[in-house]
């Protein structure tokens, strides 16, 4: 649900959006001209769309929302981090955020309203999930993000869908999401720059795999055995950790491709050199590379970063598995995943 009458554009993709043109007695040339429109022009107002008749440029306008988040809030970082704080139509408070890395722009992209996952180390799980965000919606953060490099002749490169929410529990809106972001007549971000990160819902780890796009996956472990990974994920009650395993090697065959476990590492729960040579044997075989990150606390929960980063690399990558430790980006601003909305919003209760 958008909370508004008409549809927004960017929640369909090229082949569903043909479909509708055609409905309204268009050809099915006219869903690419719109996207000439929308996605490479950036011109978001029916009326500026010169190559298309008045008629139904009029009812364009009454089929379809053109409208973009607003952006509430907008953090910006000394290392080029920025963070925005973005509001949906029906007054939703989301979160992107802008990285730059050597090799691209990268945005972490919202796919929920809350997230109810419930993570114990995460600050975007305090606040409960109240919806999904559309396709769309979704969409409309990589545009503003992209809007904000434009002038300085930069362009978004990369997406990763590893902000608020788990995107497997919205998993058709993401797939819409990608299909569009991908699109050589949209936003033309390569397969292979996209990477959704899931919590660990195995029937859509499988399905993932068998949707023959060359997109990455990445799961978020976070623990090197049932035990601990149950104390930091409520999921981890449903699914044990050899299912989650096994999910994850059928998907690496299916796909061929290679899978991204992400390690949060906390001091004294999970950082141990026998959390390592656990975690080395638990993932032996498997196509992989892991990333370790850096805890970025949290006032509200009681972990601590770990020092112990550059050890546990070296153990697991002296036992073949491929690992580094995640560069860490906007630490002078609200760095972890969430803070900026509940401190938005404690601020806006008062
Ligand atoms: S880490 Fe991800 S899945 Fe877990 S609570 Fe936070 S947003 Fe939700």
């Amino acid at each position: 649900m958008e909370g508004q009458a008409a549809p927004l554009f960017y929640s369909f993709p090229l082949a569903k959006l043909q479909e509708i043109v055609v409905e309204q007695g268009e050809k099915p040339y006219r869903a690419r001209q719109l996207f000439e429109w929308v996605y490479k022009k950036r011109v978001f107002d029916p009326d500026l769309m010169t190559d298309v008749s008045k008629s139904y440029r009029e009812r364009l306008k009454g089929a379809f929302s053109f409208d973009l988040p607003e952006v509430e809030t907008r953090e910006e970082s000394a290392d080029g981090t920025v963070k925005f704080l973005l509001r949906m139509k029906d007054g939703a408070l989301v979160e992107a955020v802008l990285m730059r890395y050597d090799y691209g722009n990268v945005a972490c992209v919202s796919s929920e309203v809350g997230c109810s996952m419930g993570c114990a180390f995460c600050a975007s799980g305090l606040i409960k999930k109240t919806r999904n965000l559309s396709a769309g919606e979704m969409v409309g953060e990589c545009l503003l993000i992209d809007q904000y490099l434009r002038p300085n002749l930069e362009r978004l490169s990369h997406v990763v869908v590893m902000g608020t929410g788990e995107p497997f529990d919205n998993y058709d809106n993401v797939m819409d999401f990608i299909r569009i972001i991908n699109d050589d007549h949209a936003m033309e971000i390569g397969a292979r720059h996209i990477t959704v990160s899931t919590c660990g819902i195995l029937d859509k780890i499988r399905r993932y795999g068998k949707e023959g796009l060359q997109i990455n996956l990445a799961v978020s472990l976070h623990a090197s055995n049932e035990e601990t990974r149950r104390l930091l994920m409520p999921i981890a009650r449903g699914y044990k950790m050899e299912e989650l395993i096994a999910a994850c090697r059928d998907y690496v065959e299916e796909s061929g491709r290679r899978i991204t476990f992400e390690y949060i590492l906390i001091d004294g729960l999970n950082d141990s050199d026998e959390n390592a040579y656990e975690l080395a044997k638990l993932l032996k075989g498997i196509l992989c590379y892991v990333n370790l990150i850096p805890l970025n606390p949290v006032k509200e929960k009681p972990f601590k970063r770990s020092k112990r980063a550059y050890r546990f690399r070296d153990i697991l990558n002296a036992r073949g598995i491929k690992c580094t430790v995640r560069k860490e980006f906007g630490t002078d601003i609200d760095a972890a995943c969430g803070q900026l909305r509940a401190k938005y919003q404690a601020k806006e209760a008062k």
